[in-house]
């Protein structure tokens, strides 16, 4: 935990060090020779499902179904263990939909997986067009630590660039988030709603950029869970 002196100084170093290669160049790290840790990556909506919806189209659950397959490699390439809520676009229960069974699945899923982390993707959509980011929600306390540590990555390396702001963590009352045995967030990957985001978001190099970042936050959580 970071908590402790020691692992503060810990925690400090290994930031800035992922920091600057962030902005410099990819990083390969590897969590391998550690105890595996176990991430569940949930695909928000999927199947009838779509969630936000652009004006031009382009459908949150397809968006956020290509971040966590991306993010399921940057893991699994450092040595965690994933589990995918879901892997295609079909909805996670069969017959006609009912959100409250779909989320129940995804939440059986996580305590069958007994994960160290959950990780919710879903995006965003407002009223005002101009609004425009990543955040991240927590549900407890358990959750705040790796929360706070993914909005800072993803300020540095997404808000203060783009939305030329920051964020800050936001608690949510959310049924996944509640019932996750283990630390649990939603990040809000942009606003469909905003056309700087949407444009983005359907670039494969930008979403790989945004799937390193979290991977990153997770890394950094990981070394500083253990340290
Ligand atoms: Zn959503």
């Amino acid at each position: 935990m970071c908590i402790k002196s020691r692992s503060r100084v810990f925690c400090a170093l290994l930031i800035a060090v992922i920091f600057v290669a962030f902005v410099a160049v990819p990083v390969v790290v590897s969590v391998s020779g550690r105890d595996a840790k176990t991430i569940v990556i949930d695909a928000g909506h999927g199947g009838m499902d779509s969630g936000v919806t652009s004006a031009s189209g382009v459908k949150e659950s397809d968006i956020v179904l290509l971040i966590a397959k991306t993010l399921g490699e940057y893991l699994e390439g450092g040595g965690f263990k994933v589990v995918l809520t879901r892997k295609n676009n079909s909805a996670l229960v069969g017959g006609r939909f009912i959100k409250k069974t779909d989320m129940q699945k995804r939440v059986d899923i996580i305590k069958k997986a007994q994960p160290h982390l959950v990780v919710s993707l879903h995006l965003n959509s407002f009223s005002d067009r101009d609004r425009r980011g990543v955040q991240v929600f927590f549900g407890n306390d358990l959750s705040r630590e790796f929360a706070l540590l993914a909005q800072r990555v993803l300020n540095e390396g997404f808000n203060a660039i783009d939305a030329g702001r920051n964020f800050s963590i936001l608690k949510a009352d959310k049924y996944i988030l509640n019932e996750s045995p283990c630390p649990a967030v939603i990040i809000e990957c942009g606003f469909l709603s905003n056309a700087e985001d949407e444009k983005n978001l359907t670039e494969d190099s930008y979403r790989h950029r945004l799937a390193e970042g979290i991977y990153k936050s997770i890394l950094l959580w990981s070394f500083g869970e253990g340290a």
